[in-house]
């Protein structure tokens, strides 16, 4: 009798936890999904980061349904002045929140300009395997069809999803799911705007349902040796331009003045530099005053490096396009400056 009793027990545990539903954090930073403009028409000349957190929440009253939902602001800016503190105050307020046993994952709202910059970073410092799944919106919240509200519900269905751990960070936009690192903006203005160049999506959301069909395989988050626990700024790390009859040599000289410990070449083709910059740049790698990544402005490839340039000291940034190039090349220079070293990090994450 006991026996019953106490299996009974068990079994509507077990069916309860089955029907928990998951705890989400939704942290919000601004951007266009927080959007306000003067008129419902108006899909440009507004103001992002200007709603607060609970307005987004309330706006999609079906997010209760699916997840226990809690929410924080962190920041409420338009993400083209992103900042590297607001990283470092994103980053450790995720780790602090996914190491309570009371959060099974999170969603980060974010303006659609440089939210594969913050992806990435995210992807590089990370330490759990629980979901980060960041979204935005490219219609501000007071448009007609905006298309903020979808975007946040599938945010949440994911980051609630039993099957999106261990995946890295990951964005979710207009139904479709993206690793953080194969992301990238490709559209100013069209909600079909983020796309994987180099490898596609790596799943859809249907009607809430969460369906995986590839994965990247570069390591990230708990595999990836860069912590940022403690740390109060990150390395400088400036990006150059090669076009033709290239006048950057001023920029690079810019640059270094300024403080700057590495630079990433957005190089012309398979990551060509103007010879008037790369004398400059190899003068500059033999006397040791910085690191120099060649990635290029094409949008999608790798980058290759010849034999003598290797001996130079130059580092391809792989197939990572300039802007997330410059993440991981800062999060490396916390490692070390060792163009070899710093290489392996660009071949594995
Ligand atoms: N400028 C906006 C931002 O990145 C664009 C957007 O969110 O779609 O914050």
């Amino acid at each position: 009798m006991k026996k019953l009793f106490f299996g009974i027990l068990l079994m509507l545990g077990v069916s309860m936890m089955a029907f928990a539903k998951p705890n989400i954090v939704i942290l919000a930073t601004g951007g266009t999904i927080a959007g306000e403009a003067k008129s419902d028409l108006a899909t440009t000349g507004y103001k992002a980061g200007s709603l607060g957190i609970e307005v987004l929440i309330n706006a999609v009253p079906e997010l209760k349904n699916i997840a226990n939902i809690s929410g924080e602001q962190v920041a409420n800016i338009d993400s083209s002045n992103m900042t590297d503190q607001v990283w470092l105050t994103l980053a450790n307020k995720v780790n602090s929140l996914l190491s309570s046993s009371n959060v099974d994952g999170i969603v980060i709202t974010h303006g659609t300009d440089t939210m594969e910059e913050t992806a990435y970073f995210l992807n590089l410092v990370v330490k759990s395997n629980k979901p980060v799944v960041l979204t935005g919106a490219m219609r501000p919240a007071t448009a007609i069809s905006a298309d903020g509200p979808k975007n946040l519900y599938n945010a949440v269905s994911l980051a609630g999803d039993k099957n999106a751990k261990n995946k890295g960070v990951m964005v979710a936009i207009n139904d479709k799911i993206y690793s953080a690192r194969e992301v990238s903006k490709t559209h100013t203005l069209n909600v079909e705007t983020f796309k994987a160049p180099n490898s596609g999506e790596i799943g859809y959301i249907v009607d809430g349902k969460v369906f995986f069909n590839s994965l990247s395989i570069k390591a990230h988050t708990k595999d990836s040796p860069f912590n940022v626990r403690g740390l109060k700024e990150l390395p400088k790390v400036d990006i150059v331009y090669t076009y033709s009859n290239d006048g950057s040599k001023a920029a690079v000289e810019a640059f270094l003045n300024a403080g700057a410990k590495g630079l990433v070449v957005a190089g012309s083709g398979a990551g060509s530099i103007h010879e008037n910059q790369k004398n400059y740049l190899i003068e500059l790698l033999s006397q040791k005053k910085l690191v120099v990544a060649k990635s290029s402005r094409v949008g999608s490839g790798l980058v290759p490096l010849s034999e003598e340039e290797i001996q130079q000291g130059f580092i391809s940034a792989n197939n990572l396009n300039p802007q997330k190039a410059r993440v991981l090349l800062m999060l490396a220079l916390t490692k070390t400056s060792n163009p070899k070293e710093i290489q392996k990090y660009f071949n594995l994450y």
